[in-house]
């Protein structure tokens, strides 16, 4: 596997917006549409995740609501695999397995379907899919949460680490954390 020169890195880091104040004052939100609409950044980042996962032993990929499904869903199709998304408290139809995680302030749910990761395999291997992690909770939820329904998290992937929010230190007590790009 090819690993990313610090120019391959700021050539994608380039390709993703900074929006001051969205959603509410004080936060910068990453805003990766201008990756997307960019075939070859989007394609190079795709090159880059299909290469340092295509000898794995990975049965699904998983990705965290909303922005995990547009990663996870291309890393899948590339890899040849079975796509899972992790949602939302009550947006998906069929019965459910849920995990709460604490926001600021109250708490959020997400859910999976309760035979989403249902194969040949006792423990399939998931390979959990997002497009950020800040402080880690809603990766942490998600990784307990393939766990519970019997399948094993080899790895939690994002384009994105908020280095300074240290969110990875958390997740890495629950499965491997691996980001393309961070920020100090
Ligand atoms: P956290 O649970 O704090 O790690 O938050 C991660 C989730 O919130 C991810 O699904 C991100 O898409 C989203 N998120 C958190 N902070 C930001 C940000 N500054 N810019 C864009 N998305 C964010």
């Amino acid at each position: 596997m090819k690993t990313l020169t610090t120019e391959d890195k700021a050539y994608l880091l380039d390709k993703i917006r900074d929006v001051p104040d969205f959603p509410k004052p004080g936060i910068i939100f990453k805003d990766i549409t201008t990756l997307l609409k960019d075939a070859a950044a989007f394609r190079f980042l795709m090159d880059h995740l299909e290469a340092r996962y295509k000898e794995r032993d990975i049965d699904f990929i998983a990705g965290i609501d909303s922005r995990g499904f547009i990663f996870g869903a291309a890393l899948a199709d590339r890899l040849q695999k079975g796509f899972v998304p992790i949602r939302k408290q009550g947006k998906l139809p069929y019965t459910t397995i849920g995990e709460k995680y604490a926001l600021e302030y109250g708490f959020d749910e997400i859910e999976i379907h309760i035979d989403a990761f249902d194969c040949d395999k006792a423990k399939p291997n998931v390979l959990l899919v997002d497009d950020l992690i800040a402080t880690g909770g809603t990766a942490k939820a998600a990784a307990n949460l393939i766990e519970k329904s019997g399948a094993h998290c080899v790895e939690a992937c994002f384009l994105l680490n908020l280095k300074f929010l240290r969110g990875d230190e958390a997740l890495s007590k629950v499965t491997p954390v691996y980001s393309v790009l961070e920020v100090d």
